[in-house]
């Protein structure tokens, strides 16, 4: 079972195409990579597109920190922030390899709604351009009117690590996202530049100060591209019920992410995590901001995710796993991609 297509919240795979050589690497994208996300995978799992992240790696990389994470208890000391020129660089590179795969066919960039809907009436995968942490944009926003021109539609202040903009939520487990200051006065006068440009904040790795400043301060629903239930599993990096309930109240949404550290009730980066436990996560976070308010957030590339999925090929076990649990046709559609283009139209106006 392929369909209903499944747009989803977030992946990585822009870093992992950087860190293996960039422009030359994105090709591997349509012949075939070592990863979660390439053409076939997504062919075959009925990936339809989603949230492509532009991430500043830190000298610790994503590897060390998820090997850090299997232990049943830790306390990473979030990374040093990043000079903006520095982060610059990467995020012109990771651009760059966006647009590559654009020029190979692989997807198209969208930047509304109608053009979303077209790509998943027509197979095509759709990128949204997103930039998880806003180290390179300068206080001015210059370069966030110029990232907005060049297709850029969603931003995450910060990524865990400070920015002139904010702090984020370390890994840290146990523990709750109450955790360090809120938004400076940059981070508040982004939020207000990002709702007039119609660029969707994402709320994931915000702390929970940062997280009610934007709730007082946005004029736009409420989103967290890829976290889980607090409730479930709690690590700093998932959202507390508190949390949700502002989200349903906004008619934003939230994005259940795979990794499995903000899946298991241990906190660990453990891979053999049933299916039971993420539709776990999916009641909870039904219960509280219900059926039209969550969507996938799958953190391809960027997370170990549950065996049973493996890749984007291994999606259709998730859909069937949804069907087994009892969930209709229409709250499993809505869940695969309907929810995003609700909240997408109601945030860019489009
Ligand atoms: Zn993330």
């Amino acid at each position: 079972m392929r369909t209903p297509l499944i747009f989803d919240g977030h992946n990585d795979v822009l870093t992992r195409l950087f860190n293996a050589g960039g422009l030359e690497a994105a090709t591997s994208f349509v012949t075939g990579r070592k990863g979660h996300i390439d053409l076939a995978k997504a062919e075959k799992g009925g990936f339809g597109g989603g949230f492509f992240a532009i991430w500043v790696p830190s000298p610790d990389d994503i590897d060390a920190r998820m090997k850090a994470m299997s232990k049943p208890h830790y306390d990473l000391p979030l990374p040093a922030p990043i000079d903006a020129a520095d982060a610059m660089k990467v995020v012109m590179a990771q651009i760059a390899i966006l647009n590559r795969l654009e020029d190979l066919e692989a997807l198209k960039i969208c930047t509304t709604v109608a053009q979303l809907r077209s790509c998943l009436k027509t197979g095509k995968m759709a990128a949204i351009m997103h930039m998880e942490g806003a180290e390179a944009i300068d206080p001015d926003f210059h370069a966030l009117d110029v990232l907005y021109r060049a297709g850029l539609r969603s931003l995450g202040p910060v990524w865990s690590r400070p920015t002139i903009f904010g702090e984020g939520v370390c890994f840290r487990y146990p523990g709750t996202p109450d955790i360090g200051g809120g938004l400076t006065q940059a981070g508040l006068a982004l939020v207000d530049r990002c709702n007039d440009l119609g660029i969707m904040i994402d709320l994931s790795h915000l702390n929970e100060a940062g997280f009610w400043d934007v709730a007082r301060t946005s004029r736009h629903p409420l989103v967290a591209t890829h976290s889980n239930a607090h409730a479930l599993c709690p690590h700093p990096r998932n959202l507390t019920d508190g949390q949700l309930e502002a989200i349903a109240q906004s008619d934003g949404m939230v994005g259940l992410n795979f990794a499995v550290a903000f899946l298991r009730q241990d906190g660990q980066m453990r891979s053999d995590v049933p299916f039971a436990q993420m539709l776990a996560h999916i009641d909870h976070l039904i219960a509280i901001v219900g059926e039209d308010r969550i969507g996938f957030g799958s953190d391809f590339d960027g997370a170990v995710i549950p065996a049973n999925i493996g890749d984007a090929s291994g999606l259709p076990d998730l859909r069937q796993a949804m069907v087994d649990h009892g969930y209709g046709d229409e709250l499993i559609t809505k869940i695969c991609h309907g929810n995003w283009l609700r909240v997408l139209h109601k945030t860019w106006g489009s």
